[in-house]
């Protein structure tokens, strides 16, 4: 990389800010998917968009690829570095421009986490989409995967929350998308944003929408023999027309991990337990829920537990949330799945993913979206034993190939990034990843923005006018031309 533009990027953001030390910059050699590791050439942590501007256009005059990074959670090695890049680190943009309740709009820096959002309106008001990892996650990486989370099936994912957008562009220059309006005229370039994974520039200022908190919320866990017969009862849940405000699912296997974290007392022998929340005016949650508990019932649940305070609340969403990270406790490693299926597939996918599991001698964990069919199987395994990783692997890639085959997504709510880039053509046929790449390239001609996401095959953008020269990413093997 050029020595001109560390000087650059020093001078723009300040000496403390650059990091090339290469122990410094393994602390950014991975996201949340520990499988991918690279070192980049530099990180730079602006503090400001006037600083993402000039870190962005000195990548662009320099021709050198960059990745934009919140805080890391991702979960598709959709942040990990290109090894002769510069990782663009938005943490310190972490101010909350402007609360408008009349309006319910928020204006915020592209590093404020997900849960200060619901903190800076409450306690009149709240911001629903709600991933998991929510107290780390940062809006911009929000925006840029369109997470979801618990709350989604009723209320809706990021791209339903997002009306405005401030980006900065690959080649510099800065463009405002939307505004605080639902509904600009024009194409919804804010919705094309949002779920571009870093591809198409960088979120530098981002306007929500947040919404009234609910007056009441009720909150149950019922009991099943098995995920299949749970399954059962959310589908009668749904097709009675009850709206839950989230509906989820926990297996035995991640029960037992969340136990060790949360200690709910959970009963030991249970198969699976749904976990529902209803919210909204009093008078219908307390009739809904009755609802609820008797459909619960009829479906052959052994057991329903209802949360008797806030206190009790936290801790069945304790049991939830704490899912993943506590897989630590009964696992090594664990490989998180995101797949979708049609919910009416549910039984069926489950014992898909038994039988795939008992095939390859591996332990699979489902915790879920129930409502939205949103799976995530944990594959685990033990990285130190010979070919378990791999085995893991290829087991996580015959779930999402399973799930497919049920009319389902490679994802629902990680991302592609780089771990899922190869299933992209089990999903779509070559114009549709075509006319994906003219949609970049008119963000992005020179390809510098995160290259070697999401695409199956990155490509470069068009014909370079005179001889033919060899593009940097071509290369470096990152890319072919288009
Ligand atoms: C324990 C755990 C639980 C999780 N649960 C959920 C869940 O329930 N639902 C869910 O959806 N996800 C979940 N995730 C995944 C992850 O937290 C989300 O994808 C989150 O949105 C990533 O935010 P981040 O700030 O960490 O982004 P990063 O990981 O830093 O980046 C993610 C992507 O966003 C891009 N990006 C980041 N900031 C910007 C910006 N300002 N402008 C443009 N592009 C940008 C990056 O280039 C990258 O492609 C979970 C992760 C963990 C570890």
């Amino acid at each position: 990389m050029h020595g001109s533009l560390i000087s650059t990027l020093r001078a723009a953001c300040g000496d403390e800010h650059v990091l090339t030390d290469h122990h410094q910059l393994r602390t950014y050699e991975s996201d949340g998917l520990l499988q991918y590791a690279v070192v980049p050439r530099a990180a730079v942590l602006p503090g400001t968009a006037e600083e993402v501007v000039a870190v962005v256009r000195a990548c662009h005059q320099h021709g050198v690829p960059w990745v934009a990074r919140g805080s890391g959670s991702g979960l598709s090695g959709g942040a990990l570095p290109v090894e002769e890049g510069v990782l663009v680190v938005l943490t310190r943009l972490r101010r909350i421009l402007e609360v408008d309740l009349p309006n319910q709009r928020v204006v915020c820096e592209p590093g404020v986490s997900n849960t200060a959002i619901s903190a800076a309106v409450g306690p009149t008001h709240f911001y629903p989409p709600d991933p998991s990892s929510q107290i780390v996650c940062s809006i911009g990486g929000n925006v840029a995967e369109n997470s979801g989370g618990a709350h989604c099936f009723k209320y809706g994912f990021t791209t339903n929350y997002v009306t405005g957008l401030e980006v900065v562009l690959p080649d510099g220059s800065v463009v405002q998308l939307g505004g605080k309006e639902l509904d600009c005229p024009g194409y919804d370039l804010h919705g094309v944003f949002v779920g571009s994974e870093g591809t198409l520039g960088v979120a530098t200022r981002i306007t929500l929408r947040v919404v009234p908190t609910p007056e009441s919320v009720r909150t149950l866990v019922a009991f099943f023999g098995s995920p299949a017969l749970a399954g059962h009862a959310v589908s009668d849940i749904v097709t009675a027309g009850v709206v839950p405000g989230a509906i989820e699912m926990m297996d035995r296997l991640s029960m037992d991990a969340s136990e060790q974290v949360a200690h709910a007392g959970w009963p030991a022998d249970a198969g699976a337990a749904l976990l529902v929340e209803l919210d909204g005016p009093a008078s219908e949650c307390d009739a809904r829920f009755e609802d609820v508990r008797r459909l619960c019932q009829g479906a052959g649940c052994s057991e329903v537990r209802v949360a008797r305070d806030a206190a009790q609340r936290e801790v069945f969403w304790k049991m939830r949330k704490a899912a993943f990270p506590a897989m630590g406790r009964i696992s090594p490693h664990y490989y998180v799945q995101d797949s979708v299926i049609p919910r009416t597939k549910l039984a069926e996918v489950l014992e898909r993913i038994d039988e795939l599991a008992g095939n390859y001698g591996l332990q699979v964990a489902n915790v879920f979206h129930a409502g939205d069919g949103n799976l995530h199987p944990l594959v685990c395994y033990d990285g130190h034993a010979a070919g378990e990783a791999e085995r893991a692997e290829e087991l996580a890639g015959e779930i999402v190939l399973a799930c497919v085959q049920a009319g389902g997504s490679i994802t629902g709510e990680h991302g592609v990034g780089v771990d899922k880039k190869r299933y992209m053509p089990k999903m779509y046929e070559e114009p549709d990843l075509a006319a994906f790449q003219k949609l970049r390239c008119a963000f992005d001609p020179d390809g510098l923005a995160n290259p070697g996401k999401v695409m199956p095959t990155p490509r470069l953008c068009g014909e370079v006018p005179g001889p033919y020269r060899r593009h940097p990413l071509e290369a470096a093997g990152l890319a072919e031309r288009f």
